[in-house]
């Protein structure tokens, strides 16, 4: 028998209409319910309810104010290009490939002259959406945000924070400066 919080299938059987009410996404047939869309079921016994909600099969959409967390792809002179891969917190990945763009204007609280000194190809950051546009337009001036992990260029491994705005590989030594997060290298990726 399914169970609260299963992942069911149209035409699944889900329990009998006498002890339960078939509610949204269900139908009731000859005393039985059954699952009329796909999704996630949920059971209310104070209600004495039976739902699917289709909440599973959703995309995420992101809003102004959002946290992401993406790869810098590419770094231009006045922007760095990220995917963006996912909605911070939210398990299920963006459908297709999402673009944002962090302008130099929108890396830290202060001047940024050389976007390079501040992101890498290859950094993964997490960055809060500002606007909405063909691409996510981002910001990594919040504390909490900027670069999460980076991996040493030469060998490929997870640098390590040493300052507010430095890495240090721990294999070569390479040092490096960059708009770290707060939580940089906290393991949430
Ligand atoms: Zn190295």
């Amino acid at each position: 028998m399914v169970e609260n919080g299963d992942f069911v299938l149209p035409g699944e059987e889900l329990g009998f209409s006498e002890e339960l009410i078939a509610g949204r996404g269900t139908y009731e047939e000859d005393g039985r319910i059954y699952a009329s869309n796909v999704g996630t079921l949920v059971i209310d016994m104070k209600e004495r309810k039976m739902e699917v909600k289709p909440g599973t099969s959703v995309p995420p959409e992101p809003k102004v104010g959002d946290l992401v967390i993406g790869k810098i792809v590419d770094i231009k002179p006045q922007v760095a290009i990220v995917h963006v891969a996912k909605l911070e917190g939210v398990e299920r990945g963006l459908p297709g490939a999402v673009t944002g763009v962090i302008r130099i204007a929108n890396v830290r609280d202060s001047y940024v002259s050389d976007l390079e000194r501040e992101f890498q190809v290859g950094d993964i950051v997490l960055a809060k959406i500002i606007r909405i546009e063909r691409e996510l337009q981002l910001t990594t001036v919040p504390k909490e945000t900027g670069v999460i992990k980076s991996f040493c260029p030469d060998c490929n491994v997870g640098a390590e924070k040493v300052g507010r705005s430095q890495t240090l590989c721990p294999q070569c030594g390479k040092k490096r400066t960059g708009k770290l997060a707060a939580s940089y290298g906290s393991g949430q990726v």
